[in-house]
């Protein structure tokens, strides 16, 4: 069995414990690999690399140019990786080859996006009186530590990392105990671009554990945690106990509004991508459907079709479809909400159990006649689980759709933009997608209102939270 290790002050090291951490292909559920797990001791090891690349300045005075040019050899040495570290991806996590890849190619093109902004920090001068030269200076908080998720675990790496680098931070990462291995493939590119010394380390270690310990560590002095709202809660705490900002990116309950003049085929394409993409686990994943009720049987039909044309199978196999979910665990977790949905009187158009077979697959679903109380429409399934609920009244779809604690994605599909406008500017999220699910880039802000979290990672907006303003006033007496 490959054997990985944690990546800390540019060497590969062993756990102090011995311990392991197993991981296995969702597809099949056979153990493809395992990794030294982290603990205090790696955390330590981790935290006082990056404080001591920190307070040699390598990365706070390096020209900005170089900084730049830096950046722009990480995504040039990562894009070189895409394929084996893909390929990991893919295996560990169960998604699609090409999503797999992709993300070590989409991490490559945001290093070389906030590449080119780091010679765009700029502050200001303020007039205070004759005798008094006052400017502002932008600078890093320190050592970052970055908490991420397993469902995107090398773009979750890549679109903090590239902003907390962008900005002078030194970075480490704990990467989720589920998908841990594809990120040392990404270490190897760090190695390849020679990046100094304790700029960034990768550990992986357990949440509760290693991850608890990281963000509450006293020489941590800023946090981005993407994940889910109760760990996401946790993580708040722990920075507030010792006063450091946060960034959270959390979960998602996600609604489209289908008006009766939509175009059926981008609802579907949608939905292809959107809530049966990476099986449903995707924080802005297109879990609801607000369906006026002229359309909906039309709708619910070409779902039901969709559906069934779905080919199931190992996201390694090219022509798979519905790739299968991380673990056991969370099919258990995803058929439970199907089943609660149809117990509490929904009706299953297609789907709702497990499918027989090896690994973690779950039929796509999609259930009909979901009403806003039921368990399915409130909570985050986190799977290939899309609800249908109908609507007859305009201000009735927004209601429905921002009837949710959460607030991260929204949609709306209809061929009047004017409509679409207004829609988009009741909608309670902080990203809305007109015909198209996902619409946007590395280039266009992301997070959440409402428990989806706050501060924005992507864009040019991210960059704010990596910063802090230095004012200084030389007095000219
Ligand atoms: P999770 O909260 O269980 O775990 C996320 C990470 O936090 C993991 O690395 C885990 O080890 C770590 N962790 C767990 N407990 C911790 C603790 N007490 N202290 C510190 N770290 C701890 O979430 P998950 O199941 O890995 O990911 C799924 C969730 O992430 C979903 O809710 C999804 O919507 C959300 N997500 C959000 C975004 C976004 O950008 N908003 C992106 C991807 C995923």
């Amino acid at each position: 069995m490959q054997h990985y290790k944690n990546f800390i002050d540019g060497k590969w090291i062993e756990s102090e414990s011995k311990e392991k951490i197993k991981v296995d292909d969702p597809s099949t559920g056979k153990v493809i690999g395992e990794i030294s797990c982290a603990k205090k001791t790696e955390v330590d090891l981790a935290v006082n690399a990056a404080k001591k690349s920190y307070n040699s300045r390598i990365l706070v005075d390096m020209p900005i140019l170089a900084r730049a040019k830096l950046m722009r050899k990480i995504a040039e040495e990562t894009r070189k990786v895409a394929k084996e570290g893909g390929e990991l991806l893919c295996y560990e996590n169960g998604k699609s080859i090409g999503g797999a890849i992709k993300e070590f190619n989409d991490v490559a093109d945001i290093f070389d996006y906030y590449a080119g902004l780091t010679d765009k920090l700029e502050g200001k001068t303020i007039p205070v009186s004759k005798n008094i030269f006052d400017y502002t200076v932008l600078e890093p908080f320190g050592v970052s530590a970055h908490v991420v998720p397993w469902n995107y675990p090398i773009a979750m790496i890549g679109r903090s990392l590239a902003c907390s680098f962008a900005t002078g931070n030194s970075t480490i990462i704990k990467t989720a105990e589920l998908t841990p291995l594809s990120a040392t493939i990404f270490a190897k590119a760090l190695i390849n671009a020679e990046v100094p010394n304790g700029l960034i380390n990768i550990i992986c270690g357990y949440g509760n554990e290693a991850g608890s310990y990281l963000v509450s560590h006293q020489d941590v002095n800023h946090v981005v945690f993407t994940g889910s709202v109760a760990t996401g809660k946790k993580i708040l705490h722990s920075c507030a106990d010792k006063a450091i900002p946060a960034i959270v990116e959390l979960g998602g309950k996600s609604a489209g509004i289908v008006y009766p003049d939509a175009n059926l085929d981008d609802v579907l394409d949608s939905a292809r991508h959107g809530i049966f993409g990476v099986a449903g686990q995707i924080c802005t994943a297109m879990s609801r459907l607000v369906v006026h009720k002229s359309i909906k049987d039309e709708l619910v039909d070409k779902l039901v079709n969709l559906s069934k044309s779905l080919k199931i199978g190992p996201g390694i196999d090219k022509n798979t479809d519905l790739t299968p979910v991380i673990s056991e665990n969370q099919l258990q977790k995803v058929e439970g909400y199907a089943r609660s949905g149809i117990q509490q009187g929904a009706e299953a158009a297609y789907g709702g159990k497990r499918v027989e077979r090896d690994g973690y697959f779950m039929e796509p679903t999609v259930l009909n006649n979901v009403s806003q109380d039921m368990t399915v429409a409130r909570e985050e399934i986190f799977g290939p689980v899309l609800s249908i609920l109908e609507y007859e009244e305009q201000e009735e779809a927004i209601k429905i759709a921002n009837d949710t604690d959460y607030g991260l994605g929204a949609g709306v599909f209809t061929k009047d933009l004017k409509k679409a406008s207004w829609t988009a500017g009741h909608l309670e999220a902080g990203q809305v997608y007109v015909n198209k699910w996902f619409a946007g880039s590395h280039a266009t802000p992301f997070g959440g209102y409402k428990q989806s979290g706050y501060s924005r990672e992507k864009g040019v907006d991210a960059l704010k939270s990596y910063l802090q303003v230095k004012n200084v006033g030389i007095s000219l007496n």
